[in-house]
């Protein structure tokens, strides 16, 4: 229902990680991408106006390769590489939806996206075609979380979606921690604080200065996206 929904302009940030069916050998697990490709159309389909930024860990991380011994620039831009790939994917699936999509890149590529223009970005949205961002900031050094804040800013989004493997912000991790606490609001303050590592804390930073609002919720599971921006659910609200 439109009138629940409380923003008209939202961004996705979507990580390779969350895209990977663990144990496969796919980069590309067939059965989230098309739970969250329905839930996107189906915010689409409230009139929200949509950007995604995607992740490329499921591919390559700079970090893991630089570890091989390539230089960590040039690993970096593997990963970033590893994004456009991504956003492809997600294209194809939403547009089989029939969700109009235009993928932008950070890093030229003519043939495969757009270049990023952040008017021509804003303009896609206003006209109900969903943004896919790739390449991350085009920079080696940092990562789609900052990205995700950076894109969000420029095209003044209301907020940033972004999707984890558990429901919201913890103390501690969840998935090794029983008893961490859940946090239902928090400030960027307190996350560079105390040394939260949902998202990297440049993005952090950056989202504060901005004062971009942020939604950590569980893409895993179903309704989980519609839920987080109606503020329904367990889910964690960062901002002031
Ligand atoms: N990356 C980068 N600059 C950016 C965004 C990404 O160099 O602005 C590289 C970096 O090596 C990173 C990889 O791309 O490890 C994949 O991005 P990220 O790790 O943020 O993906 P996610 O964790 O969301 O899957």
């Amino acid at each position: 229902n439109i009138e629940t929904i409380k923003y008209s302009r939202i961004l996705l940030k979507l990580s390779g990680e969350a895209l990977m069916q663990s144990g496969e050998k796919s980069c590309i697990d067939p059965d989230f991408i098309d739970q969250i490709c329905q839930e996107i159309k189906d915010i689409y389909e409230n009139g929200c106006q949509i950007a995604v930024v995607v992740g490329g860990g499921n591919i390559c991380r700079g970090a893991t390769m630089s570890k091989i011994g390539i230089d960590r620039a040039n690993a970096d831009y593997m990963g970033m590489l590893a994004t456009i790939i991504n956003a492809i994917a997600i294209q194809g699936k939403l547009e089989n939806y029939g969700v109009a999509t235009r993928v932008q890149s950070a890093i030229s590529m003519p043939p495969v996206a757009e270049p990023y223009i952040r008017r021509r970005a804003i303009r896609h949205m206003e006209k109900g075609r969903v943004v896919i961002f790739s390449g991350g900031t085009g920079n080696p050094f940092f990562t789609t979380d900052s990205a995700a804040i950076l894109r969000a800013i420029e095209t003044n989004c209301d907020i940033v979606l972004k999707g984890t493997q558990v429901d919201g912000v913890y103390s501690a991790d969840p998935k090794i921690y029983s008893n961490a606490l859940h946090y239902n609001n928090i400030s960027y303050e307190k996350i560079i604080q105390n040394g939260l590592h949902f998202m990297d804390t440049a993005a952090v930073a950056l989202a504060q200065e901005n004062e971009m609002p942020i939604i950590v919720f569980n893409v895993h599971k179903q309704g989980s996206l519609k839920n987080a921006l109606m503020h329904q659910g367990n889910m964690t609200f960062i901002g002031n």
